[in-house]
């Protein structure tokens, strides 16, 4: 008697019925071509052109996780394997049907009735089974943002002595997620059961049909009828199981859809046929003009009505009491939020007008939490290899690092740890300096690049910083307020506001001034 795919693990493990299909394939000697991903055009769509910053400064990082590893996985891994056995034992029970119909038109008729009421079992178990595997996806969200929180603040759990009640989280999350995992696994046993029921109705039909001999079939057809209904139980349940599977994992599209429908898209990267004009931005002056912006369309006025003008090549200190909206002038420069209203030009450019790429190609950030990838120095210096190691090395020099790099043994090829975290805070910051230094950009940014490196440090970045960006427009966001006194310009940021703006000397003695006022207060904590 031959076997169902189902007993022969095909579908209980689609990993292991690929792999066993692909090897019965090759010893036929078929070509098996290398599947392309199911979920390419879903990821690359959300990942690099789709989703702004603000999608992913809602969406917790857990959902992100699952929506990556999980929904991705079963769109590559299991539903085309899975979708592939439903078409594969839905043919062969066909087959079979027809196969046996043969002996007598009753038997047809017998069949039809049976599948009118398996039919009506699958409407009742479908919604339920797809209701099950959307509530087995979400529940591996919080799971996985637990897993995540608890891998970020290992140290400071095991500091609090927390480690029972995380590893009691972490049991009661992965309780509920089994929950649904078993409630989906029974609910196709279930379905299973009664249609084994209405199968074994079918092959009694036939038996009886052959028994009696009803048909004029010759014998060793009927024996050829009887050997295959035998088979039709277990390619019945196997075809009703992966079918519903085969919806189930649908699910899985319809949450990365779902995706898609809630981000509104980024300005596009390329703008086909619109570059930017050559050599731009030749000056680097930047105008902002009844500039308005806020992060969400939930959240406040960030940016309110800024109209300025930075001269090329001049050196801007930014300072401001913190959430005054210094960062968020870098981010509007960036373009990483569309504006409210005004707009922002480089010189005489509306930074809306050219692609995202173009525009973030032109300009450099040191930004306020140092951003190193796992990888090698080298790559994080010069991700895009454009530069020889003797420039790599000029400028390691020029921030105070070359000695430190050189006492690795692989120097630039030394390895660069997930975040950095095998480089102190200061090293990081030095670095990402390095990186500004070698893409030479007419406009560079300074987010408080200097918060974790000590005053003597902090002197030579500073001497550092204003030999290597002449010639350049640079933005200082200050966080020791005496390190700007030297910039050509000192902009004071209030609720989103520009409120002076002039050099430094006509602002200390401006009766009134908040640049007065914080310089005193700096002093005065100093002191
Ligand atoms: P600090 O000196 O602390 O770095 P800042 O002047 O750089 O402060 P910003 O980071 O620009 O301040 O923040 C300005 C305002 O924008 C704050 O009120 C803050 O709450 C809000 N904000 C900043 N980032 C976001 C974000 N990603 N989503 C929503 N609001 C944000
Ligand atoms: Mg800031």
């Amino acid at each position: 008697m031959g076997r169902s795919p189902l007993h022969s693990g095909c579908v209980l493990s689609p990993r292991r019925g690929c792999r066993t299909q692909q090897r019965g394939r090759k010893s036929l000697g078929w070509k098996v071509r290398p599947r392309p991903p199911a979920g390419k055009n879903l990821s690359l769509t959300m990942l690099v052109s789709c989703c702004p910053m603000s999608f992913f400064d809602t969406t917790p990082r857990g959902r992100l996780l699952n929506c990556f590893a999980g929904d991705l996985d079963v769109l590559d891994q299991f539903l085309p394997i899975v979708a592939e056995q439903f078409l594969l034992v839905f043919l062969v029970m066909i087959s079979i049907l027809v196969v046996v119909s043969v002996l007598s038109p009753y038997i047809l008729l017998t069949g039809v009735g049976l599948a009118i009421v398996c039919f009506i079992y699958y409407l009742m178990f479908k919604r339920a089974i797809n209701v099950f595997k959307r509530l087995e996806n979400y529940s591996r969200s919080p799971l996985f943002s637990h897993i995540l929180t608890s891998l970020h603040g290992l140290s400071s759990i095991h500091v609090y002595g927390k480690t029972e009640d995380f590893i009691k989280e972490f049991k009661r999350l992965t309780d509920v997620q089994n929950n649904y995992l078993l409630m989906f696994l029974s609910s196709t046993r279930w379905v299973a059961l009664r249609l084994e029921l209405m199968t074994n109705l079918m092959t009694l039909a036939v038996a009886l049909f052959v028994a009696f001999g009803i048909s004029s079939a010759p014998y060793s057809y009927k024996a050829m009828a009887i050997s295959l209904v035998l088979q039709l139980g277990g390619n019945f349940q196997a075809t009703i199981r992966t079918g519903s599977e085969t919806q189930a994992y649908f699910t899985a599209v319809e949450r990365m859809l779902q995706y898609l429908k809630m981000c509104v898209p980024e300005a596009p990267l390329h703008r086909e046929g619109r570059s930017c004009p050559h050599g731009w931005p030749q000056r680097g002056e930047i105008t902002f003009q009844d500039y308005q912006m806020k992060y969400r369309h939930n959240t406040p006025i960030v940016l309110n009505g800024i109209n300025l003008t930075i001269h090329g090549q001049e050196v801007v200190g930014i300072v401001g009491r913190t959430g005054s909206g210094k960062s968020s002038l870098g981010v509007a420069l960036f373009h990483l939020v569309e504006p409210a209203a005004g707009r922002i030009l480089i010189d005489g450019v509306d930074i809306c007008s050219v692609s995202l790429e173009d525009l973030r190609s032109k300009l450099s950030v040191i930004p306020q939490d140092p951003v190193l990838l796992s990888g090698t120095i080298r790559f994080n210096l010069d991700p895009f290899d454009h530069y020889s190691d003797e420039q790599i090395w000029d400028v390691l020099e020029r921030t105070f690092l070359s000695k430190t790099i050189s006492m690795f043994p692989q120097r630039l090829q030394a390895e660069v740890v997930e975040n950095g975290e095998n480089f102190s805070v200061g090293e990081r910051q030095l670095l990402c300096i390095a990186r500004a230094l070698l893409r030479n950009s007419k406009i560079v940014l300074i987010d408080e690049a200097t918060a974790s490196i000590d005053v003597e440090m902090d002197t030579l970045i500073q001497r550092t910083i204003r030999e290597a960006f002449q010639g350049c427009t640079v933005l200082v966001i200050a966080h020791r307020i005496t390190t700007v006194l030297n910039c050509d310009r000192i902009l004071v940021m209030s609720s989103g506001k520009v409120v002076e703006f002039d050099r430094p000397e006509v602002l200390q003695k401006q009766p009134g001034s908040m640049f007065a006022a914080l310089l005193a207060t700096a002093s005065s904590s100093l002191g």
